[in-house]
C-alpha cells in the first residue's frame, strides 16, 4: 500500500494509473475503521483493479463541534486493516490539504428538497459539507467506481445528486449495511458506547424489524409502538420515518412505491442512524 498525504502527488499518479487501463476504486472514510468499511473496501477490491481508500475527518460536515472532537480515530490500526485486506492506495489528507483557504467561505450545493428532510432537517450544514468533502475528492482521485454504505442512506443520494450535478463519470455502488451478530448497524461511533448502551443500541435495529412486520398494517400505530420501543430502551428519538427510497418523500401511508423506513436516536450524547428497506 502507498501513502500519499498531497492531494496533487496522489493526482498525478492516478493519472498514470487510469492511463495504464487500470480502472480505479475508491472508498472515502473517515477512520476508526470496522468490519463495515472493510466490506466495501473487499466490493471495491473485486470490481476494480486499483484500490484508493481516503481517511479525513471532514470538519465542515460536523454540525456539532462536541462530536467532531469526539470523533474516534485509530490510525494504526486502520493502516493494518487496509494492508491486510490489500488496499492500494490510503491517502490521508490534513485539513489544509483540502481547504487550503480556509472553511469559511466554501461552495454550497443546489441539493433541493434532499436537504430539507432527515438528516439534512436535523443536522443543517452536513450535507454541504459532505459535498464539499466529496467533490475535493473525486477530483483528484477520478474514480470509475465509488463505494458507500446504505447505512448512510441520505448521504448516498445527495452523493449521486452531486455525481450528476458536476456531471462526474463515477457509478456509485451502494453496498448494504454491515451489522454486528446482535444487529447493530456497524460504525466507528459505537465505540463510544458504554456497557449498558451497547447493550441497548441493538434496539434500534429491532424497532427498524418491527415496522418491517407492521407497517402495511397500520403505518401509524407502527411508528408509535417503535418510538416506545426505542424510549424504553434509553433512547431520545430524533425521527421515525417511512420514505420512498428513489426520492426521500416521507410516507404517510402505505404506497407501492419503494419504501425504506430510517432512524435517528440518541443513546446519551451518542447518535445513531439506521435505516431498512421495507420493500424488496
Ligand atoms: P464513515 O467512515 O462513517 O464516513 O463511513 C465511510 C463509508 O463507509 C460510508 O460510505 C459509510 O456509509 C460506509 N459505512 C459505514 N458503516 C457501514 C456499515 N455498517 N455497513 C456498510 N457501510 C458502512
Amino acid at each position: 500500500m502507498i501513502l500519499f498525504k498531497q492531494g496533487d502527488v496522489l493526482q498525478r499518479y492516478l493519472r498514470e494509473v487510469a492511463d495504464s487501463g487500470k480502472s480505479i476504486g475508491f472508498v472515502p472514510t473517515m477512520g476508526a475503521l470496522h468490519n463495515g468499511h472493510e466490506q466495501l473496501i473487499r466490493e471495491c477490491k473485486k470490481k476494480a483493479r486499483c484500490c484508493v481508500v481516503s481517511i479525513f475527518v471532514n470538519p465542515t460536515q460536523f454540525n456539532d463541534p462536541r462530536d467532531f472532537e469526539k470523533y474516534p480515530s485509530s490510525i494504526e490500526n486502520d493502516i493494518r486493516m487496509l494492508e491486510a485486506n490489500g488496499t492500494d492506495i490510503l491517502f490521508l489528507p490534513s485539513v489544509f490539504e483540502i481547504y487550503p483557504a480556509g472553511t469559511d467561505h466554501l461552495e454550497q450545493y443546489d441539493l433541493g428538497y434532499l436537504e430539507t428532510v432527515l438528516e439534512g432537517k436535523y443536522r443543517p450544514g452536513h450535507f454541504q459539507g459532505v459535498c464539499q468533502v466529496m467533490e475535493r475528492l473525486l477530483n483528484i482521485v477520478k474514480p470509475a467506481r465509488l463505494f458507500m454504505g446504505q447505512k448512510d442512506f441520505q448521504q448516498c443520494l445527495v452523493i449521486r445528486k452531486l455525481l450528476k450535478l458536476r456531471s462526474f463519470g463515477t457509478e456509485l455502488i451502494i453496498h448494504p449495511t454491515v451489522r454486528e451478530n446482535d444487529g447493530l448497524a456497524m460504525s466507528s461511533r459505537n465505540r463510544r458506547l458504554d456497557h449498558l448502551q451497547r447493550k441497548n443500541a441493538t434496539a434500534i435495529f429491532h424497532a427498524l424489524r418491527q415496522l418491517q412486520q407492521k407497517w402495511k398494517n397500520d403505518q401509524a400505530a407502527a411508528i408509535t409502538s417503535a418510538r416506545y420501543f426505542l424510549d424504553q430502551h434509553g433512547f431520545r428519538v430524533e425521527y421515525i420515518e417511512i420514505a420512498n427510497s428513489n426520492t426521500l418523500e416521507l410516507q404517510r401511508t402505505p404506497s407501492t412505491d419503494p419504501e425504506i423506513a430510517l432512524i435517528a436516536a440518541y443513546l446519551g450524547e451518542i447518535r445513531l442512524i439506521d435505516n431498512l428497506t421495507l420493500t424488496p
